[in-house]
C-alpha cells in the first residue's frame, strides 16, 4: 500500500515509527564498534534490565525468575536462568506476554487476516508467524520499538555498502515471501526510506516472472532465499538475465558453499550471509569482510550446547542453540530459548577488519530435526549436502525420507544423469551406516516449497 492510500492515522503512526527507527539506527550502528569491555558491560546491564521486566510484567517469567540475583554477574545470572522450548512458549503464550491487552488468539487471528501488507494491531504491535518448518507454527507480537530495532539490526550492517549510485537510491531487490506475516517483508515496509527502493519478487509468483521484473528493476543489491537467488545466478550465467548487483544477501536458509560459489561466478559481488529467527529476529549478519557472520552481541547472547544442554567449546558444532533476547522491554520475552539449528562459534581472537569486535559465527548447519532416524543409524543433513555439492547443474533438491530410503525430487538445468546421483547418495548412506536404502529420484520442473515460498531441503518422516 502506498502512503497516499492509507488512512491518515496509519500514515502518521508509520512516519513516527521510520522517524523512531532512524534515531535507532544512528545509535545501533555506533555500537558496532564497540570495544570487547563495553559488549559485557553492554550486556550485563541490559540482561539484568530484561529479567527485572519479565518478573515485573510476565506471569510465566515471575515465576520462574525469582531466585535469579540481580546483583550477581552476567555469567551468574544467565546460568540461573532455566532452558526454556518452543512447546513453553506455545503452551504458555498468554501468560508469557507482557502486555495485558494482547492474547495469543487475537495475534493469530490478526496473522491469518494479514494481505500483502503489514498492518499494526491495536494501533502498535507487528504480529509475525514462524515459518513452521519443524512443523509448528507459533506467532510472535513485536511491540513498537523492538520492531525498530530489528530493522536497524540488519540495516546497520548494509550502510558500508551504501555508496550513493549515479542513479539515486540503493536499490534492494527481495526475493522470498510475498505475505506481510513473514518478518522481512513487514520490516521493508514499514521502514522504507528515501534512500533505498525496495522491490520484492515473490518465489510462489514463478521465476519466468522474477527474472522480466528483475531486469526491469537492476537491483544493486539481491536479497533472499539462496536456493531462488541461485536459479536467477543460473539464468545470468546462462545470458538470459542481465543484472549486476553488487551485494547478495542470503537469509532464510542455509547457504551452502557451492551457491556461493555460483552466485561469485555469476557477478561481481559481495556475498553475505545471515541467520534469522522468527522468534528473535536477525540474530547474526555478515559483514563482507569474511565468510563468518557476527552475533549481534548487543541483542542476543546465544548459547551453543550438547543435546543435554552443556556448553560447548568455540570451532565444535552445538546439537542446538539457546538464544536470550536482551530487549530490556521484550513484549514476549525469551530466556535461554532452544532452537534447533547447529551453530559454531568461532574463536574470541578471531579479529575481523571490518572492526566489528562482535563474536563470529561459523556455517550454520541443519537443523537437529533434519536427521533422518533409520531403526539406530541417523543419518546427518550433511551426508546428503555433501553428494549435492558433486553436482553442479542441480538448482535446487528436497530429500523426502521414507521407511527404507528416501524420495529426491530435483530441479536440473543442463546435463543430469539421475542414476550417477542415485549411486553417489547409496554409497554416502552405506559408508553412514544406512545400507541397501531405496532411492527414488524425480526431476520436477520446480521443488515443492512452504507456503512461505521457502525451500525446506529434508523432510523427515513424522515418527
Ligand atoms: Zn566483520
Amino acid at each position: 500500500m502506498s502512503d497516499a492510500l492509507m488512512e491518515h492515522g496509519e500514515l502518521n503512526l508509520r512516519r513516527q515509527h521510520r522517524q523512531f527507527a532512524y534515531e535507532v539506527l544512528a545509535r545501533m550502528t555506533k555500537a558496532l564498534t564497540m570495544s570487547r569491555n563495553e559488549i559485557s558491560s553492554c550486556r550485563e546491564h541490559a540482561l539484568r534490565a530484561a529479567i527485572h521486566h519479565a518478573r515485573e510484567r510476565s506471569g510465566w517469567h515471575g515465576a520462574r525468575l525469582a531466585h535469579v540475583d540481580l546483583k550477581a554477574n552476567f555469567e551468574q545470572m544467565l546460568a540461573a536462568i532455566p532452558i526454556m522450548t518452543k512447546r513453553d512458549l506455545i503452551m504458555n503464550w498468554n501468560h508469557i506476554i507482557t502486555s495485558p491487552d494482547l492474547d495469543l488468539l487475537a495475534c493469530q487471528t490478526h496473522a491469518e487476516g494479514l494481505g500483502c501488507e503489514p498492518n499494526y494491531l491495536n494501533e502498535r504491535y507487528t504480529v509475525v508467524k514462524s515459518g513452521g518448518s519443524s512443523g509448528n507454527p507459533c506467532v510472535i507480537a513485536y511491540d513498537w520499538d523492538e520492531l525498530a530495532i530489528m530493522w536497524a539490526s540488519a540495516t546497520r550492517w548494509y550502510l558500508q555498502w551504501h555508496s550513493p549510485p549515479k542513479r539515486g537510491a540503493t536499490r534492494i531487490g527481495a526475493v522470498g515471501a510475498d505475505r506481510a506475516m513473514h518478518a522481512t517483508a513487514a520490516l521493508r515496509s514499514i521502514f522504507a526510506s528515501p534512500f533505498t527502493t525496495n522491490a520484492s519478487f515473490p518465489v510462489t509468483e514463478g521465476f519466468a516472472s522474477g527474472i522480466v521484473n528483475l531486469q526491469r528493476f537492476q537491483p544493486d543489491i539481491l536479497i533472499g532465499y539462496p536456493s531462488a537467488i541461485r536459479f536467477f545466478a543460473s539464468a545470468a550465467l546462462k545470458g538470459d538475465l542481465f543484472i549486476s548487483p553488487r551485494v547478495i544477501i542470503t537469509t532464510s536458509e542455509i547457504l551452502m558453499p557451492e551457491a556461493r560459489r555460483v552466485f561469485k561466478s555469476a557477478w561481481t559481488c559481495l556475498v553475505v550471509d545471515t541467520y534469522g529467527v522468527s522468534e528473535f529476529g536477525n540474530v547474526a549478519h555478515g559483514c563482507g569482510h569474511c565468510d563468518a557472520m557476527h552475533v549481534n552481541e548487543d541483542l542476543f547472547v546465544i548459547e551453543p550446547v550438547d543435546s543435554a544442554y552443556r556448553p560447548i567449546p568455540a570451532g565444535t558444532q552445538s546439537n542446538s542453540v539457546l538464544i536470550t533476547a536482551l530487549h530490556p522491554a521484550r513484549l514476549l520475552p525469551l530466556f535461554r530459548y532452544e532452537i534447533t539449528d547447529r551453530v559454531i562459534l568461532q574463536e574470541e581472537s578471531q579479529s575481523c577488519p571490518c572492526g566489528s569486535n562482535f563474536q563470529q559465527i561459523g556455517k550454520v548447519h541443519g537443523r537437529s530435526d533434519d536427521i533422518f532416524h533409520y531403526g539406530g543409524v541417523a543419518i546427518h543433513a550433511h551426508v546428503f549436502e555433501s553428494v549435492f555439492g558433486q553436482f553442479a547443474n542441480i538448482l535446487e533438491y528436497r530429500v523426502v525420507q521414507k521407511s527404507n530410503g528416501i524420495i529426491v525430487d530435483v530441479h536440473v538445468d543442463g546435463h543430469f544423469e539421475p542414476q550417477s546421483l542415485a549411486d553417489a547418495l547409496r554409497l554416502a548412506l552405506g559408508r553412514a551406516g544406512f545400507h541397501g536404502a531405496n532411492i527414488e529420484i524425480r526431476s520436477v520442473p520446480e521443488v515443492e516449497r512452504t507456503n512461505l515460498g521457502k525451500l525446506r531441503r529434508f523432510v523427515a518422516m513424522t515418527p
